[in-house]
């Protein structure tokens, strides 16, 4: 059932772990069920993103309880239930340990827009800083989803990044443009911070162009035309 779905999910793995966002067999991507919003697919545990495959892929409800697969649940699965749970606009969760994202976390500064990439979250970007420790309860992942309140990406500090979207094709989207943003201000950090930034209302045109779902679309299509080619 939903094979569809489960194919963007496999794909999306595999795209995440091309972009260097895999950590082993850490990281995980959630996909609401369409026709049971109380649950949710989700990748295994003890794989990596890139081995996602229909018989691994498990069904989760949003207690936080395996339904149905073979395969084990991650700890983490709060994360996805309580966001899920907090959020009916959002169908799709990421949460890597996206090297960068983990990196950038620890300067405990605002992230700013340096090129492209940053403008996306120029609305904000929440920090969860309550614990750095896994997110293995459900008070835990409900203390996660109140600090990503409305917004689409968060960092969880010297830990990763979760976003959460209505599209998985969205949530990839954020996840590589917030690892990517980071990259850039660690590198602009290094050599002695941002000295030179774009007009408050430039950053806000660029965030409009590149916050739209064709793009989050032809991205994603985009993506995946690469990892044949790979
Ligand atoms: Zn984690």
């Amino acid at each position: 059932m939903h094979d569809e779905l489960k194919q963007r999910m496999i794909e999306a793995g595999r795209i995440l772990e091309q972009a260097g966002q895999g950590d082993w067999t850490r990281g995980h991507i959630s996909l609401r069920v369409p026709d049971a919003p109380d649950r949710f697919y989700m990748k295994a545990s003890k794989i990596g993103l890139e081995e996602i495959a229909f018989d691994n892929i498990i069904t989760v409800g949003l207690d936080g309880e395996k339904i149905e697969g073979e395969h084990g649940r991650h700890n983490e699965v709060y994360i996805h239930s309580e966001v899920l749970r907090a959020r009916p606009d959002v169908n799709a969760v990421v949460h890597t340990h996206a090297p960068h994202a983990v990196s950038f976390s620890a300067l405990g500064k605002p992230l700013q827009a340096i090129g492209h990439p940053g403008a996306i979250f120029a609305e904000g970007l929440p920090v969860f800083s309550e614990t750095t420790e896994l997110i293995t309860t459900a008070d835990r992942g409900r203390a996660v989803a109140t600090t990503l309140g409305t917004h689409g990406a968060m960092l969880l500090q010297n830990h990763g990044l979760v976003t959460a979207a209505p599209t998985i094709e969205q949530a990839v989207y954020l996840a590589l443009s917030l690892e990517n943003a980071c990259m850039m201000q660690l590198w602009v950090e290094a050599a002695g911070g941002a000295k030179a930034l774009g007009k408050p209302e430039d950053v806000q045109a660029k965030r409009k162009h590149m916050f739209r779902d064709e793009m989050f679309k032809a991205t994603f299509a985009y993506l995946v035309r690469r990892l044949k080619r790979s």
